[in-house]
């Protein structure tokens, strides 16, 4: 391997510690203490994952947790109340519905009614709208967190060529955005890019969004490049019966030839959960006027 790894634990243990330090110095300030709530509709495993690993988060960053855990079967009007009365809770400071939610609840429907201002996922069309004029808004927290990666890995991405693979809502388009808002040359490839290998070849940094395991090669890359691998897919390991967590990169190939490349897991995902604990602190400092005085 010659690459360098990115590791994102360690990153992510940073942006929580210094999130934890800002925390306590609001607490001291406001007497109360940044609130997140996560609602989870059902009890599909990864999703009940994620919901405990973001609870344990928040409350290890000195945050409050409120964590509302519904049945498979709660009708969209339900959903739809919790959220409302989220929305009027002045201890909650941000709003995360665990997707995907089931099929009799549209799922466009319940993040349109998050407040946006609480919307610390980043997902409301409000906040996709503040990314893509340059206000300021909510990032989705999976392609803040790769932005940070990026910006620690190279400083400046000024004028560098990004290649984002995939296009969708909650990665691949609010990834290219945040590329574009620092300045990179920006390509979003998807699933009808042509001679995406030589596409990919041209970039000086790659994020892989696709949900393809092991997709991008090693031989795709332009020697030296950066590489994300955002994708976490589950195959079948070496051992019957046991299943192994791989990214939409090939890393055995792709260390060979990029200059840094995130692991899977332990790239992206724990920057995930750093940034919702930033963006919940972000929310509750704007809302009691509490200066934030270092970029977080
Ligand atoms: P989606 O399925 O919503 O989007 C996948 C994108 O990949 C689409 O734009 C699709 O193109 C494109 N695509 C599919 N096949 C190809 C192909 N053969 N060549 C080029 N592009 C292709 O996935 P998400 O964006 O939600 O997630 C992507 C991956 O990231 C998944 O593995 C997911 O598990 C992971 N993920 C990880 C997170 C983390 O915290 N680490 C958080 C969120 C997601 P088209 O639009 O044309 O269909």
């Amino acid at each position: 391997m010659t690459a360098r790894l990115i590791d994102g634990k360690a990153a992510a243990a940073t942006l929580r510690a210094r999130v934890a330090g800002v925390v306590h110095r609001f607490l001291a300030a406001t007497s109360r203490a940044p609130g997140l709530a996560v609602v989870l509709v059902g009890e599909d495993p990864a999703s009940s994952v994620y919901v405990r690993a973001k609870g344990k988060a928040t409350i290890e960053a000195g945050m409050q947790s409120f964590e509302h855990k519904l049945p498979a079967d709660t009708s969209e009007a339900d959903l739809l109340a919790l959220v409302d009365q989220l929305n009027a809770d002045p201890a909650v400071d941000g709003i995360l519905v665990q997707l995907p939610l089931p099929a009799q609840i549209d799922a466009n429907k319940v993040i349109t009614r998050i407040d946006p201002d609480k919307d610390v996922d980043g997902f409301h069309p409000t906040n996709a709208g503040r990314l893509a004029i340059g206000l300021p808004g909510f990032v989705a927290c999976t392609p803040l967190g790769c932005l940070k990666l990026l910006r620690a890995e190279l400083g400046d991405l000024s004028g560098k060529s990004a290649v984002v693979i995939g296009r969708s809502n909650i990665v691949g388009k609010p990834m290219a955005l945040l590329l574009l808002g620092d300045s990179a040359t920006v390509t979003v490839a998807h699933s009808r890019t042509k001679d995406l290998a030589s596409v990919v070849r041209q970039a000086d940094i790659v994020v892989a969004a696709v949900g393809r395991p092991e997709m991008v090669k090693g031989d795709w890359l332009k020697p030296g490049a950066i590489v994300i691998d955002v994708g976490i897919n589950r195959v079948d390991g070496p051992e019957p019966g046991k299943t192994r967590l791989v990214g939409d990169v090939e890393f055995a190939s792709a260390a060979q030839v990029a200059g840094a490349i995130t692991p899977v897991p332990g790239g992206v995902g724990p920057m995930t959960i750093a940034c919702l604990i930033r963006n919940t602190l972000v929310s509750a400092a704007r809302r009691e006027g509490f200066v934030l005085e270092n970029d977080l």
